[in-house]
């Protein structure tokens, strides 16, 4: 398998995954010309993708949502209550097949595709993990906290893509209106550094070895601290960096750099 973030940040998200038989794309998070000329510099072909699995509601999700579902005419899965959100904003081109997923696997191209829950203030969002050939990816942003049902869904991935999306100290000097900042820090909103950090260490235990970090908040984060934090962390567990575990971070827009699996 092959995983592609074709843009990460808290302003827009879209990761391709696939085979040699095809691939889909979790989140729909900027223009289809924007995918494609990503996608070209990759090597990958618009064409490849066979299915759309859409997280959950939120802007930086689904903004390009009615362009790749016009143009590439391809199904969309996710929950019923999302699905039906996107369609009452007007996210999804019409005649657009729908399928609900839940609990169910999806079998596209041979990648089999699995959701679960996670905490979030969204209707009723899905987190995906990937398998095909032995091996497994997980997608796992937008997370409000860390729980034992997540711990369990992740801990025997090859290749998990967290977020880390702010660091604690920039968020509570910045500039956000206090119900923001509340709303990131709860419990239903998004995961901080070391909270990425403190979840990176218990999957190393499980034998988890390759991470990337993702959703970036462009406000409240960088890649370089986020790096630093988590790497610092995972130190003072006596885990080294390159030797115990592979980490790198998504960028908010991609050149072309893709991971094997
Ligand atoms: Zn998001
Ligand atoms: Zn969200």
């Amino acid at each position: 398998m092959v995983i592609y973030p074709i843009c990460s940040s808290s302003k827009g998200n879209s990761i391709y995954v696939a085979n040699e038989n095809g691939a889909v794309l979790v989140d729909a998070g900027a223009s289809f010309k924007y995918i494609c000329k990503s996608l070209t510099l990759a090597g990958f072909l618009q064409s490849s993708i066979k299915a759309i699995f859409i997280t959950h509601e939120h802007t930086d999700h689904v903004s390009g949502l009615y362009s790749v579902t016009k143009n590439l005419k391809v199904p969309v899965f996710s929950s019923k209550p999302t699905l039906k959100k996107l369609i009452v904003k007007n996210c999804i081109f019409a005649g657009t097949r729908l399928f609900e997923i839940n609990v169910k696997t999806a079998n596209i191209a041979g990648l089999r595709v699995s959701a679960f829950r996670v905490p979030h203030d969204s209707v009723d969002g899905l987190r995906y993990f990937i398998t095909y050939g032995g091996r497994k990816i997980s997608i796992c942003t937008d997370v409000g906290c860390i729980d034992l049902n997540l711990q369990d869904k992740l801990k025997d991935s090859d290749f998990v893509f967290l977020e880390s999306n702010y660091d604690e100290d920039m968020l509570k000097a910045g500039s956000y209106p206090a119900a923001i900042k509340r709303r990131i820090l709860s419990k239903y909103g998004h995961l901080s550094n070391v909270e990425a950090a403190s979840f990176i260490n218990k999957l190393i235990e499980f034998g988890v070895k390759r991470f990337m970090l993702g959703h970036l908040s462009q406000n409240n984060n960088t890649p370089q601290l986020a790096l630093k934090t988590v790497i610092s962390y995972l130190a003072h567990s006596s885990k080294t960096y390159n030797k115990d575990y592979e980490l790198d971070v998504a960028p908010v827009k991609n050149n072309g750099k893709f991971y094997e699996v």
